[in-house]
């Protein structure tokens, strides 16, 4: 059983290609927007209507016929996808006009639209691209998607099949991860915890330097932004991605290093929303949660580990040694649990990371079983 995953890599386009990218990514707007409108005069797009409107505009324009009709097929192919998931899930609005302004360039092309030759991407209509292989494809990509981030660096991202790895030692042990503000993970073998690393934190200073000088140079509404604005937003993107960068890097440590010593593997199934209301220590600590939990679900699933998510309800309440459930939550500064029934002592977090465990190795009916949640995470229910 094979798995479709995306690689992504950085992509150092030259001048050239930079203009071409820009230049098809105008066009590709221009046609997310045409169809927009057509949305927005009341007649319901189809995929065909929509091709047909792609066929007209390419017979009537010459400059859209410079461009790459993969990459614009793609274009409405998205644009009919987000405006079906707008008809099935009630929170998302229906897709709307892109501005050059405030929104990224993004491309996509599947087979026919583009070729890997000599370490470069070739693009439909001869763009070549240099791409830092920073790590070997598993397999010929069924498509790519070229996109530009906030900071102005351009990425690959390729749709790759991949076989997972071998199945785990049974003779491995199990371990328990209970999620935290001040200790990221407090895992049942203290080797494994994950002290809280503060990133985000560290650099909330700096970021908040930049934002004092972005709202000092901002113009009022309607001028242009000033060329000192864009620096210190630029500035300010870049130490948020930084901090988002060390944290996946932490994480990766530390799931890998979780994951080749376990078989089972009982994650607390946090959601982050719980933590979010409150101070900015707790939202980077939020944050570092959603990519430590991520990481160690995937790398447990690829090594073949069993991964279960516990369902945080109780788990702070019952007492791992006789899994008697307390009547009362513990507040948020009581740090020791003390079992009432049995006299169980523990550290609040080690208890809650023991019951995580148990509820996993006793695999109750109220336990998913990660196989079977895999879809909804694809789907991006769970993503931080
Ligand atoms: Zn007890």
């Amino acid at each position: 059983m094979v798995e479709t995953v995306r690689y992504t890599y950085r992509l150092r386009p030259g001048r050239q290609a930079l203009a071409a990218l820009l230049a098809e990514w105008s066009r590709c707007r221009w046609l997310w927007n045409e169809a927009v409108h057509q949305q927005k005069s009341g007649r319901k797009p189809t995929f065909g209507r929509l091709s047909k409107l792609l066929t007209e505009a390419r017979a009537r324009f010459c400059w859209l016929r410079d461009g790459s009709q993969v990459a614009q097929q793609q274009t409405l192919r998205t644009y009919m996808m987000s405006l079906d998931a707008s008809f099935s899930v009630k929170s998302r609005g229906r897709p709307k006009v892109k501005r050059r302004k405030n929104s990224l360039p993004s491309l996509e092309y599947t087979t026919n639209g583009f070729t890997i030759k000599d370490g470069r991407l070739r693009l439909a209509k001869g763009v070549t691209i240099p791409v830092v292989w920073s790590r070997e494809l598993p397999s010929d990509p069924s498509s790519v998607r070229v996109y530009q981030d906030n900071l102005g660096h351009w990425y690959a991202s390729f749709v790759v099949l991949r076989d997972p790895a071998a199945v785990a030692d049974p003779d491995l042990p199990g371990i328990g991860i209970d999620w935290g503000v001040t200790t990221t993970a407090t895992t049942t073998n203290p080797a494994f915890d994950l002290p809280h690393l503060g990133h985000r934190k560290r650099c909330a200073a700096e970021l908040a330097k930049a934002q004092r000088a972005m709202a000092r140079r901002r113009r009022p509404k309607g001028r242009p932004a000033s060329k000192g604005y864009q620096t210190a937003k630029r500035q300010a993107a870049r130490i948020v991605k930084k901090a988002a960068r060390q944290n996946t890097h932490d994480a990766r440590v530390w799931a890998k290093k979780l994951v080749d010593h376990h078989h089972l593997i009982a994650v607390e199934d946090f959601k982050p929303t719980f933590l979010t209301k409150t101070s900015m220590a707790r939202k980077a600590a939020d944050a570092a949660i959603g990519v430590c939990k991520r990481e160690l679900i995937d790398r447990g699933k690829r090594a073949g580990r069993k991964v279960v998510l516990v369902p945080p309800a109780y788990t702070t309440m019952a007492c791992s040694g006789c899994g008697e459930r307390a009547n009362l939550r513990l507040g948020l500064g009581v740090r020791i649990f003390e079992c009432t029934a049995c006299g169980y002592t523990a550290d609040r977090d080690l208890n809650a990371a023991r019951t995580i465990l148990a509820t996993a190795e006793r695999d109750r009916a109220s336990v998913d079983d990660i196989r079977h949640r895999i879809a909804s995470l694809r789907g991006g229910s769970d993503a931080v």
